[in-house]
Formats: C-alpha cells, sequence, structure tokens
C-alpha cells in the first residue's frame, strides 16, 4: 500500500540542474524512452501525473536503431524506426513529460517515496514504471568482443553503410536476423546468413523476402565457433552441428541477431524477475512491489513488438494514476 500524500513541497523541480540538488518527488519516474516508456508517459502526461522519464542514452528504444517498422499501425506504407521514436517523444513531451537522457545506475524500491540513482543525480518517486526494455545477445565466443565495433556489431541501421560492395555474415534465424540481413543487401555485394538449424524462426512473410533476394546466401546448421580477423574482421571459424565439420567463412564483417536479453541487473534484489531475468507483472502491469510497474520488452520473452510494449506502457500509466489518485488530497 502506498502511504503517501502530495504536498506542495514534493512538487517536481523545473530544470535539470533542480533535479539533482532539489529534494523533491515525483509522481512518477519512467525508466527507459522506449515505445513502451514513451507511450507511457503520453498516457501519465495527458493524465496530468508529473513524470519524469529517465530515457537513458537515446530516446526511442530499439526503433531507433531499425530501418523501418512494418507493423505498427496507421502507417500502412511502414515508418522508420528512427521518425517513429521521435514521434513518441514529441507526443510526451506534448502532454508534460520530462525527459532526460540520463540511465539508472540504482534504484531502493524497498521504501516510499523510491529512490533512483544516476551518475550525476538522486531522484525520488512515489511510483515508478520500469521500461528498460532488452538488448542483443552475444554469442560469447573468441573475437566477439576483441573485434566489437571494429567487424562486430549488432545494429545493421548504424553499421551496414561501412560494407558497401563487401561480404557480411549475419548470425541468427529470427526476424531480427532476417530484417537487418535485407537491409545489408542495400549495400553489401553478399549476406551470408548462419543458422543453428535448417530452418528459420522469422515470419512467413520474413522467409519469402530473404529467400527471393539474390545478395543472401544461406548456411545451415552452422554455429560462429570464433571470429577471425588481424585489425578488423576478415573471417569467422565455424561448426556445422549436424557433421561436426569445421571450416573457414570469409568475411568483412560479423552482425549478431541471436536474440535479447532484458535489461534487469539493477533491479535483480529489488523485484522478482523470472528464471530468465525478467521483471514478473500481471495483466494490470504490476510488479511484486506495489508502486512499482513494468512495461515492454523488460517484462516481455515473448511479443517484442512495438505495438504491445507501447500497449503495456499505456496500460501501466493508466495503473499509476488510477493509484495516485487513491492516494491524493
Ligand atoms: P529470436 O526470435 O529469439 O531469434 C533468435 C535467433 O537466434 C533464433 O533463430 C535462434 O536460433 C538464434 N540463436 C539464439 N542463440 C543463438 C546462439 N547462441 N548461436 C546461434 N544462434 C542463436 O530473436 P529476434 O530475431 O531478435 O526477435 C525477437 C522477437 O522480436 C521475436 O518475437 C520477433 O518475432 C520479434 N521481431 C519482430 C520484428 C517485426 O518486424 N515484426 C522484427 C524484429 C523482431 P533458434 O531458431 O534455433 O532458436
Amino acid at each position: 500500500m502506498l502511504d503517501f500524500k502530495l504536498t506542495e513541497h514534493d512538487r517536481k523541480p523545473q530544470s535539470d540542474a533542480d533535479a539533482v540538488k532539489a529534494d523533491s518527488v515525483y509522481d512518477l519516474i519512467i525508466l527507459g524512452g522506449g515505445p513502451a516508456g514513451l507511450t507511457a508517459a503520453i498516457y501519465a502526461g495527458r493524465a496530468r501525473v508529473e513524470t519524469l522519464v529517465l530515457a537513458g542514452s537515446l530516446p526511442g528504444g530499439q526503433p531507433a536503431n531499425t530501418d523501418v517498422v512494418d507493423n505498427y499501425p496507421g502507417f500502412p506504407e511502414g515508418i522508420g524506426g528512427p521518425e517513429l521514436a521521435q514521434r513518441f517523444q514529441n507526443q510526451a513531451e506534448r502532454f508534460g513529460a520530462q525527459i532526460k537522457m540520463d540511465s539508472a545506475t540504482g534504484v531502493d524500491f524497498s521504501t516510499q517515496p523510491f529512490t533512483i540513482h544516476t551518475h550525476g543525480a538522486t531522484y525520488r518517486a512515489r511510483t515508478v514504471i520500469v521500461a528498460t526494455g532488452a538488448v542483443p545477445r552475444r554469442l560469447g565466443v573468441p573475437g566477439e568482443s576483441k573485434f566489437f565495433g571494429r567487424g562486430v556489431s549488432t545494429c545493421a541501421t548504424c553499421d551496414g553503410f561501412f560494407y558497401e560492395g563487401k561480404t557480411v555474415v549475419v548470425v541468427g534465424g529470427g526476424d531480427s536476423a532476417i530484417i537487418e540481413s535485407l537491409f545489408l543487401t542495400r549495400f553489401a555485394r553478399q549476406v551470408i546468413v548462419l543458422h543453428r538449424r535448417d530452418e528459420l524462426r522469422a515470419t512467413q512473410i520474413n522467409r519469402e523476402r530473404a529467400f527471393a533476394n539474390p545478395k543472401i546466401r544461406f548456411v545451415w546448421d552452422t554455429v560462429v565457433e570464433e571470429i577471425l580477423g588481424d585489425q578488423t574482421v576478415n573471417g569467422v571459424r565455424v561448426r556445422n552441428v549436424k557433421t561436426g565439420e569445421t571450416s573457414v567463412i570469409k568475411t568483412d564483417g560479423v552482425f549478431v541477431y541471436v536474440g535479447m536479453e532484458p535489461k534487469t541487473e539493477i533491479f535483480a534484489d529489488q523485484l522478482e524477475l523470472d528464471g530468465q531475468g525478467y521483471v514478473v507483472t500481471d495483466h494490470r502491469q504490476r510488479t511484486n512491489v506495489s508502486g512499482v510497474f513494468a512495461a515492454g520488452d523488460v517484462q516481455d520473452p515473448l511479443y517484442r513488438q512495438v505495438v504491445v510494449a507501447a500497449s503495456s506502457g499505456a496500460i501501466a500509466a493508466m495503473e499509476v494514476e488510477k493509484l495516485l489518485g487513491e492516494y491524493s488530497p
């Protein structure tokens, strides 16, 4: 149960500098500036809930690093990921949400008001929506860390441009691997998709597009054992999981798309997490701590769609509004 009342003393500060110094308490702090966090900010702002969004280093979340979002309703021709992200942000700001490019480094949800630490500041809030999302999983093979940013990438939108006329390897068989492979064919001479099975996980429409693209070649039943190179990547050592045979495939770059991991490290001793590290929520986006909600990919191992994340953000914000209403004077 939340046992607090809103007082003038608690009102939020008016500037970032004040935010660091003032002994103030926000109605709501949203951790994360992706579709879930920004949709929650739109709903909360529109409900006149004083809202601060700690949006990380770049607001927009995963769509900001995605070439085109094809399946968000209302955009029949698709929409560029960065543009969609910017629209979310503009809309949240229109309704008064304060958006800061800062990231939580620690939280204390054990007492009210909740405390959130960043590198340069400490914030307090009556309610929190955790919408920190998920980050690309790494392969964990030798060479991956060494060459990350020098031929190894998890963002084709950011780095595809560097592979004009070159050969790239994409690891993975899900929608991300296939969508980004298609994107990379704009630049690369050849895109080699390495998948550990002989059937793609990606949805039918993406499979069909990839199979129809003459620049994409598939290597099935194959895993990467090592990423090779000198100053930059020049190959991958792979193993066929059926025959056990190993070989080297020459490539100028490696794009890793083998799924996502929730960003929940700082909540490990604060919130109930499932076996994979996702925040456990109920159908009203409530966590096990009253006043703390979670939305988007940080609590969704299944769907991971922009529209689903946005929807859960909206639900979380409406629950916040309801909860604050119950305890306001
Ligand atoms: P995903 O669906 O979990 O696919 C991960 C892929 O990586 C799988 O093919 C998996 O192989 C493979 N993989 C996992 N660990 C591996 C390892 N250690 N070594 C080699 N391969 C490995 O992840 P995702 O593609 O990032 O997609 C995540 C979710 O977002 C999905 O629900 C997807 O539908 C959705 N998504 C949707 C869109 C869209 O526009 N609709 C775009 C992107 C993503 P197995 O198949 O053998 O497990």
